[in-house]
Formats: structure tokens, sequence, C-alpha cells
């Protein structure tokens, strides 16, 4: 169902155009995503999975899980969450693996006068979020040519769903909504010797002598940069959780209802039961409520909300109950969610019997947490470590945000997950860092001041409870650092 009234974001469609799916015409508008067009006409079932064909609907929407692949103008495979609607598309429900394509097949994406892809620049820097955008500001800074490179084709990371404001201090844009944040970076940008490569997508990071090299596909083409030195600030995906049909269509991500609802103007369902009361959870409970959808529950297995009680407070008042000490059982429906069970969970969150209890949703989102996207960052040779605190696995980094790989940097939700807030800074530090090794004669005193002030910015967000626990995983490790250096010094 599309939204018409939302009272913050206008939802400005583009020209509507029509597709065939499955043999029926349907109508979308351009620049939304095919599996956003699909959404709005109730199409939920998008392909059939490979083993026990069940039906799979959409879950990350960013290109991140294989729920949405679906054969488009003939090409299998084509991830449908993240490719732009195009007039006249054939679109079809995928089963299994799907078929290999027809000779001459393929999948019109971009604008026929696409940019073309330099062969060489100083910095890359994967990702356009906050973290990406604010390292190439901040690098540019001290006179660094970058090129960003992201796989959408609108920059800001997830800032571009984000409607509500940020907390913090008036430094780090609270009282400032996101999407409104992500317009400012790119703004900064456009004054900095940095070029924006959207649409982009970074498949792997190589050696190539004395720099690295960028495998990248846009539009269907390879190509290939070089840059000598490289910040990886390429988010986080969100975590699932294990629970019987939690493959169901009509199972979301937070994310990915948060890119449906303010991205696309698309409501998930009507009726919708929210899984993790922190803040990601409670946030986007507010939102669904703000599109006039039902929130039934948010529940928590944890015995106390993890968000900040303002924003818990809010949805209570609007009538939404919030309870800790519960976990979904199941989701069920025959090829979406039509209703979802609950139950009460002991000290060692196992289910109580008897305290399960049906309710009537169409919508399961889950809301428990993000893991890293540290993979380039692991084919370029960085160590991967696990720490529980920053969210898993991840690449091994400096306090300059370098991973024991010269010249590799990572920065935001990459590095450990936390706040767009930290993302900005951890950004820019990592931008100065590679200036700095970029640029032997960059102005030293104008470095230690901009580095002495990312720094203070950091500690300021990491003080308090809020920032316990990636300040306690950040801590960590840095003493592996260390540790690592030492071990080497000695042996
Ligand atoms: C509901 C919600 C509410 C939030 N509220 C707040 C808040 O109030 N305050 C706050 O500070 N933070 C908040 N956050 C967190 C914040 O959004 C993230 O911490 C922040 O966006 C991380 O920034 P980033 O630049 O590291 O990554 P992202 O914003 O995720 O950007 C990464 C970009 O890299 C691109 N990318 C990844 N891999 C590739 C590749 N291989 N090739 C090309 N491109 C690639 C991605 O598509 C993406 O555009 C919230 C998050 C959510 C989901």
């Amino acid at each position: 169902m599309r939204i018409s009234e939302h009272p913050i974001l206008d939802f400005d469609r583009g020209r509507e155009i029509e597709f065939e799916f499955d043999g029926k015409r349907l109508v979308g508008f351009e620049g939304e995503t095919i599996a956003a067009a699909l959404h709005a006409a109730e199409v939920r079932v998008l392909r059939r999975s490979i083993k026990l064909d069940r039906p799979r609907g959409f879950f990350c929407a960013i290109g991140r899980c294989s729920s949405c692949l679906m054969t488009v103008d003939d090409v299998p495979n084509v991830m449908t969450c993240v490719t732009p609607l195009r007039a006249g598309m054939k679109v079809e429900t995928q089963s299994g693996k799907g078929t290999i394509a027809p000779e001459g097949a393929r999948l019109a994406t971009g604008d026929a006068a696409s940019e073309a892809i330099p062969s060489a620049v100083p910095l890359a820097i994967v990702g356009a979020g906050p973290a990406g955008l604010s390292a190439a500001i901040y690098a540019g800074r001290l006179g660094v040519e970058s090129v960003v490179i992201d796989e959408n084709d609108v920059p800001g990371g997830q800032l571009i769903k984000q409607t509500h404001m940020f907390f913090g201090s008036l430094d780090h844009y609270a009282r400032v909504r996101g999407i409104d944040i992500g317009e400012r970076l790119v703004q900064d940008l456009e004054s900095c010797p940095a070029r924006l490569l959207t649409g982009t997508t970074v498949l792997g990071l190589y050696d190539d002598g004395d720099a690295k090299a960028l495998s990248l596909l846009k539009d269907g083409q390879h190509a290939r940069l070089r840059a000598r030195a490289v910040i990886l600030a390429t988010g986080a995906s969100e975590n699932v959780l294990a629970f019987e049909n939690c493959d169901l269509p009509g199972v979301y991500g937070a994310g990915a209802v948060q890119t449906l609802m303010n991205v696309y103007g698309v409501a998930p369902g009507e009726r919708v039961l929210m899984v993790g009361a922190g803040n990601i959870g409670l946030i986007v409970s507010y939102q669904l409520l703000q599109a006039g959808v039902r929130v039934e529950a948010v529940i928590d297995a944890m015995d106390e909300i993890g968000g900040y009680h303002v924003h818990a407070a809010k949805i209570r008042r609007m009538g939404v109950p919030i309870l800790t000490s519960h976990t979904i059982l199941r989701a069920d429906g025959e090829t979406r969610v039509e209703s979802a069970t609950i139950a009460r969970v002991d000290e060692r969150w196992a289910p109580v019997p008897g305290s399960e209890r049906t309710l009537d949703v169409d919508t399961v989102c889950l809301a428990v947490g993000l893991t890293p996207n540290c993979e380039l960052a692991l084919m370029a040779g960085a160590d991967g470590v696990y720490v529980a605190e920053l969210g898993g696995h991840v690449a091994r980094h400096d306090r300059d945000l370098e991973t024991n790989v010269p010249g590799v940097f990572i920065a935001g939700d990459a590095s450990g997950i936390e706040e767009a807030s930290t993302a900005m800074l951890e950004g820019r530090l990592a931008g100065l860092a590679a200036a700095e090794r970029l640029v032997p004669d960059a102005d030293a005193n104008a470095l230690a001041s901009l580095r002495q002030e990312a720094e203070d910015g950091l500690g300021e967000l990491r003080a308090g409870p809020f920032g316990e626990r990636p300040r306690f995983g950040k801590n960590r490790m840095f003493d592996l650092v260390n540790d690592t250096k030492d071990e080497r010094r000695g042996s």
C-alpha cells in the first residue's frame, strides 16, 4: 500500500511507468526499485527457495541477502531490492537458481550516458554514508583527491531513511533529521577535490604493486580503479533471528521497513510485530505509527528496554505495549505472514510454557542488531577478530582506523557498530590519517588540531552508559593491536 499522507515526508514519486510481472501489466514509478514497486502492488513472493521451494519475499532492502532474487529481462538472480525499475521491464518470480540467460539478454539499469570511471586516484573511499562522506571531506581539507563509491544511486547511506531528529550535542547534528544531515554532507563534499561515483559496487580489493586495485561493477560493466590508499566505510548488515518460518515473506529487517516507508513511501503491511526494543526497534515503531501502520507490540528478550526511554515513552503514549522478557516463537501463513506467536522467557531466555500468545499481524520486523560489513578488508588481507561489543567479526584496526594492511583504513559501522555521529568522526579520522600518508608535507599543525577535535568528539560520544559497549569494544581492539605490535617487536 502506498503512503499518501505523512507528517514529515513528501513523496516525490516521479513518472508513472508500466512493467510486466509474471505476464501481468503493473504500474510503478521511475526512481523506485523493482521490489518496492511490487510491494506497492501487493506482490510479496519474489522467488522460491532452491532446496525446499519455500516462498521468499524481500528482507534487507540494501542488497545484502538473497531473498529478493528474481529474473528480470531474462537475466536470472537480479537483486530487485536495489535494482531500479525501468519502463517495459519483464519481471518474473524465480524458482530455485533460475535458468541461464539466453544469449544477448542484458539488464538495462543505468543511463546510457553513464559517467566514465577513472583508472587511478590517490584515495578511494567505499561507501557514501556518514563515515565515507566525512572521510572525503576531511582528506579534501588537506588537498587529497578522492573518489567516493557507493552502490546506491543516492548518497547518504542509512541517513537517507532516517526521518527522526538526532540526539547528542549540537556539534554532532543533534536536533537535525538524518535525511538533512546526509544532504549537508553531500553539499560539503561539493567544495572538495572529491568525486562521487554512485550506482557502483566494489566487488573486490587486491594488491597492485605499491597500491591497491578495486574491481568495480557499474551498469553491468566491470572496471578497475587503482588507489594509493583506501578507506572502507561500507556500513553494516541486519541480523536475522532464527524462529519457525522466519523466512516467510512479511518478515523484514528494520532497515528494510524504513527504506520501504521513508524512501519509497510504501507501507510494509497493516499490523506489525516489532522484535527488539533497542533504539532502532523503538524509532522504527514510531515511524510506522507516523506512516499510519498499526504496531501491535514491541517485544524484547531482555528484561529491560535497551533504547532511550524517551523513544519508549513516545510509542507507549501512542498505545503500543512494550513487552520485555518476551520472544517470538513462530510466524504462520501460507505465502506471507498472517500471524505470529510470542511467549514470555525466563532468566535463561527459555520460553515459559503456557505463556504463548498469537498476535494477528501481517508483518514481523526484526530489529535485533547489525553485523559490520568488513569483507573487503578481510579480502585485502586484514586480520579478522571477534569483538562482541563491536558487533562480531571486525577487521583489526588501530586508533587511526588503519587495518594491519598498510594504506587500508576502515571506519563507521564497518569498523564496529555505533551511530551516525561516531561514524562521521571516525570517517574524519580515517580521512586525516590517509591524507597524512598521501601528503607527507601536509600542514602538521592543521592535521594535529583536526585530529584532536575528532578524537575529543569520539571520547565525548563514547562516554556515559550508552557509549559503554562500543568504548569497551574499541579499547579491546586497540589493546589487541598493541599486544600484536609488542609480540612482533619481541620476536
Ligand atoms: C532506525 C535507525 C535509527 C538510527 N538513529 C540514529 C541516531 O539517532 N543517531 C545516530 O548517530 N545514528 C543513528 N543510527 C545509526 C546510523 O544510521 C549508522 O550508524 C550510520 O549510518 C553508519 O554510517 P556508515 O557511513 O558507517 O554506514 P552506512 O550509513 O551504512 O553507509 C555505508 C554505505 O556503503 C555502501 N556500500 C557497502 N558496501 C559497498 C560496496 N561493496 N560497494 C559500494 N558501496 C557499498 C552502502 O550501500 C551504504 O550506502 C540509526 C540507524 C538506524 C537503522
